[in-house]
């Protein structure tokens, strides 16, 4: 093939210009069909022998996966073996919108047919559509910024460097960063640095330097340790890997008291809560604070990857200046699209409302379970703790039983089900429940 055809190939045009060839083809050999599925590439086979392949190929940091995923549709998944599953944890509260929602779908697919990677050399208008959209939902006042990432790891690490260049008005150094104890901000290095499980970061030592924690929720606590050589203070308002523990009333008010006189900055973490998980666009929002910048992701592509770093005001966004920070993939189109698509369906069709009904619902019916002891949470971000050490029991029986949810702690389960999870569904699980942790007692 002469270097003409392929360039012409490569582009999907006809020698006259028009709209063109459908089949691609590449350097040579055969064409490649125009419309195919994963299954195409990869056949199809028992769980059994997938998780074999599993443990030949892939790095085990994620241990043995509990199961084959191989379609979903709304907030059910089915695994490679056929059997049905409802999804109480939506990936870990990302699938907002459950899986394969057709609009987000569509739009992904027709975005990536269009303009697929720029690079961040150009922009597009689906990257600057949603750093204005996510400006307006998180009530960003006049001069914020939006950076793109893949990741919550990733925008975390971005407020990580956004909180060292806060040398304070006469330059003066502020090396110090206060998280609290059982924070989880991610795994790179700088977010590792923030995160306080001994276990995930005493293999990795050194981390970036000057990051204490102080005890969760106590604010004479974060008061005492706030002074002029702190440069931010980084805040989950509810600990989602830590069992969904919400800050205490008032925290979030005082840490924004103790930053502010401190000339701190205050990063909130909404990787989690935020993009509606909690029923509100960000779990922070009725605390009645701005602050300095917050980092998001799980939810806000519906299921595709993206990060974002909110930062607030024009002074916190100066402080990351051209060159100082970047990504190759961050706010690429599609990922972009993603979002939009994601935010679109969230906002038009009322689904923060729904996930304060029927987060509600859930958490009252919980908390009528004999063998469950507290029920925590806000919207559809539930934790709920067991009268007993079962909780990866009951994690078991729900798979046997058809259901997924997760345990963050030996007598604690989580519940982040897409946001359209409905009271039916809700129910379904809650008349499960109390065979679950029966067979999970059993089962000791
Ligand atoms: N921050 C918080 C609050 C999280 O819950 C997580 C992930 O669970 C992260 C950061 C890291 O996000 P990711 O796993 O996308 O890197």
């Amino acid at each position: 093939m002469s270097s003409t055809e392929l360039s012409r190939s490569a582009e999907g045009r006809s020698s006259d210009g028009g709209p063109g060839v459908v089949g691609h083809r590449g350097a040579g050999g055969a064409p490649i069909a125009a419309e195919a599925d994963a299954t195409a590439l990869v056949g199809q086979t028992t769980g059994a022998q997938w998780l074999s392949r599993y443990s030949s190929s892939l790095l085990g940091v994620f241990g043995t996966p509990q199961r084959v995923l191989v379609r979903g549709a709304g907030c059910l998944v089915w695994d490679a073996d056929g059997k049905e599953y409802l999804d109480l944890l939506g990936g870990i509260a990302v699938n907002a919108l459950g899986h394969a929602h057709p609009f987000v779908t569509s739009v992904i697919a027709s975005q990536l047919a269009t303009l697929g990677h720029v690079s961040n050399f150009f922009t597009s208008p689906t990257q600057i559509a949603l750093a204005e959209k996510l400006l307006d939902l998180t009530r960003a006042p006049a001069g914020s910024k939006v950076f793109f990432a893949n990741s919550g790891t990733e925008a975390v690490e971005a407020a990580f460097k956004l909180a060292r260049r806060n040398t304070g008005p006469e330059h003066k150094p502020k090396t110090r960063i206060i998280a609290l104890e059982g924070a989880f901000h991610g795994r790179t290095m700088g977010a590792l640095a923030l995160t306080a499980k001994e276990a995930y970061r005493a293999p990795f030592a050194p981390l970036p330097g000057g990051v204490e924690h102080v005890p969760f929720g106590d604010i004479d606590a974060l008061r005492a340790a706030v002074d002029d050589t702190v440069a931010a203070v980084f805040l989950e308002p509810i600990q989602g890997e830590a069992g969904v523990r919400p800050l205490p009333a008032g925290y979030l008010r005082a840490a924004r008291e103790a930053t502010t006189a401190a000339g701190a900055l205050l990063i909130l973490d909404e990787v989690q809560t935020g993009i509606g998980r909690t029923g509100k666009w960000l779990a922070s929002e009725d605390a009645g604070i701005v602050p300095d910048a917050v980092t998001l992701a799980k939810g806000l592509g519906g299921g595709f990857p993206i990060g974002a770093l909110v930062t607030y005001g024009p002074d916190t966004s100066a402080l990351l200046s051209a060159g100082q920070h970047g990504t190759t993939f961050g706010g690429n189109p599609v990922a972009t699209a993603a979002a939009l698509a994601t935010l679109h369906v969230l906002e038009n069709q009322q689904v923060l409302a729904h996930v304060r009904d029927v987060g509600e619902h859930l958490r009252a019916g919980l908390a009528t379970v004999d063998g469950v002891t507290e029920v925590r949470g806000d919207g559809l971000l539930i934790g709920f703790d067991l009268d007993a050490d079962v909780a990866p029991a009951v994690v078991t029986a729900g798979l046997e039983a058809g259901f997924i949810v997760n345990s963050p702690g030996p007598r604690t389960i989580r519940l982040a089900p897409p946001l359209i999870l409905t009271t039916e569904q809700a129910d379904r699980f809650l008349a499960a429940l109390p065979a679950l942790l029966q067979t999970a007692k059993d089962t000791q």
